[in-house]
């Protein structure tokens, strides 16, 4: 072959792989986009939503917060107090306690996505009534669709219970299976909610030894 044939080949292979690469690229470009314009439709929907008798009382309701094109995505139960008035995710005491526990885990708010089950505050914190998590549960769903995250970090019992038995797992009472690890098509981390450790140093104990775990599992998993 001679050395110009070489030399075309060559460089049909360069501008072949750049152009491929042009492609992924504008392709990425516009699932981004795809993913924000989704995301932004289910804030309005959320923002306006009164599928349930939790509108009535709330001040704010909770999307939720942090990178949409994170792997990780945190899930808890429902808005509380200081949630329901600053209309962000785990804010309060728990959330503080929280950001405590991620740096155990290796990560900041910014390397996840954390929301709840129910995105408006249940009166008096009480425990979500199964009518509002069935009419609630299709946003957090298309959440989890839009985001794709590989592992899913469930806190207490309500979301534990809700994100096995989405992916087709048996639940138990949080007691038997925190800090266990579930695979499915993504993997599951069942943990206690901050909340349980806030006046009790002994689950804080418990939580933190859970989130060690974690950190095995979250290394090289933060963003696409
Ligand atoms: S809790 Fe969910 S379903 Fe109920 S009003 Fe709020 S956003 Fe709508």
């Amino acid at each position: 072959m001679s050395s110009s044939k070489a030399l075309s080949d060559d460089s049909f292979a360069i501008a072949h792989f750049k152009l491929s690469d042009m492609w992924c690229h504008l392709m990425m470009e516009e699932e981004n986009k795809d993913r924000y314009s989704q995301w932004e439709k289910i804030e309005e929907d959320i923002k306006r939503c009164k599928k349930c008798n939790l509108w009535r009382s709330r001040k704010n309701p909770v999307v939720g917060e942090g990178s949409i094109e994170s792997k990780i995505l945190f899930v808890g139960e429902a808005p509380g107090y200081w949630e329901d008035i600053n209309g962000r995710p785990f804010v309060g005491r728990a959330g503080k306690f929280l950001d405590e526990l991620l740096e155990i885990a290796g990560l900041k708010r910014e390397d996840i996505y954390i929301t709840n089950v129910l995105k408006c505050r249940p009166p008096n914190n009480r425990d979500p009534l199964d009518e509002e998590i069935k009419a609630c549960s299709p946003y957090l769903d298309k959440q989890i669709e839009i985001i794709n995250p590989d592992i899913i970090v469930t806190l207490g019992n309500f979301a534990t219970r809700y994100v096995l038995n989405k992916y087709g797992l048996k639940s138990e009472p949080i007691s038997r299976i925190h800090g266990r690890v579930f695979k499915s098509e993504r993997t599951i981390i069942t943990m206690y909610h901050p909340a349980t450790a806030v006046y009790n140093p002994k689950m804080k104990q418990v939580l933190t030894n859970d989130f060690l775990i974690l950190r095995t599992y979250t290394k090289g998993a933060k963003k696409d």
